[in-house]
């Protein structure tokens, strides 16, 4: 095997997001969609600061973070001024405080306890915070997320919070060898944030979903934000 070295390094991520990016457009094209309007998230988990800066070189400027405490020295790692942190992984309530912190965003709120802490942080911090629903679509009991049939009322609860401000849903798909058989997924998502903003119209437009796997695919069914891993950085070690 080749020894890697940092211009290699370089190389393959510019190749990669070159290809992601091209996909991107291709599906909102295909769905003519503004490919513009759609947000690549790289998701930067187990990947160290010096690989992540040769994804910023290369023009991304959202890291999508699991872990706060990861999440916190890579911030520090890190500190340029244009770039966005979003937590997107699950979030115990003693560590919303120091999310807050760092993300600009979080992408992970299932339960409306959690959703008053952040409220209750954020209202002491003096911040209102940018917040998605996650939802667990395919029901599955190793994820979270909020069950479909929940999500309009744990909206309506988020919408009530003065230091909450909900901009949309995220999910994530179920692990499969068929891309194509998570499309359903990403068009119940879709009517679920339809449904959602024809109460709240002003916010609620955003869908997070889509993965390295199925990214194009939850472009063509209406995703604003997809988050890419491994197709960016390669597979996880
Ligand atoms: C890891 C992760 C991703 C990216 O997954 P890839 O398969 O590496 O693209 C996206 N969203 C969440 C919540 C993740 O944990």
């Amino acid at each position: 095997m080749p020894e890697m070295s940092p211009s290699r390094d370089a190389e393959v991520i510019a190749v990669n997001l070159r290809r992601v990016r091209a996909s991107i457009a291709d599906a909102a094209l295909r769905s003519s969609r503004d490919a513009e309007a759609i947000t690549l998230i790289a998701v930067t988990k187990t990947i160290d600061p010096a690989t992540m800066r040769l994804a910023y070189d290369e023009g991304v400027r959202t890291f999508g973070e699991n872990r706060v405490q990861e999440a916190r020295d890579k911030v520090a790692a890190l500190p340029l001024p244009d770039l966005r942190w979003e937590g997107i992984g699950t979030l115990q309530r003693n560590k919303v405080r120091l999310a807050l912190g760092l993300f600009q965003r979080i992408q992970s709120v299932d339960s409306a306890e959690l959703a008053s802490e952040i409220d209750r942080i954020a209202a002491s911090l003096g911040i209102v915070m940018p917040i998605l629903i996650q939802v667990n679509v395919a029901g599955e009991t190793t994820k979270h997320g909020v069950a479909p049939e929940d999500v309009f009322a744990l909206a309506q609860a988020v919408a009530a919070l003065p230091h909450l401000r909900g901009d949309g849903l995220m999910t994530i798909a179920p692990q499969t060898n068929d891309p194509a058989s998570v499309r359903p997924i990403f068009t119940q998502m879709r009517s679920l944030r339809d449904h959602i903003r024809e109460r709240f119209p002003a916010r609620w437009g955003e869908l997070s979903m889509g993965m390295s796997d199925d990214f194009a695919i939850a472009v063509e069914e209406g995703a604003t934000i997809v988050r890419v891993g491994r197709a960016i950085f390669g597979a996880r070690g």
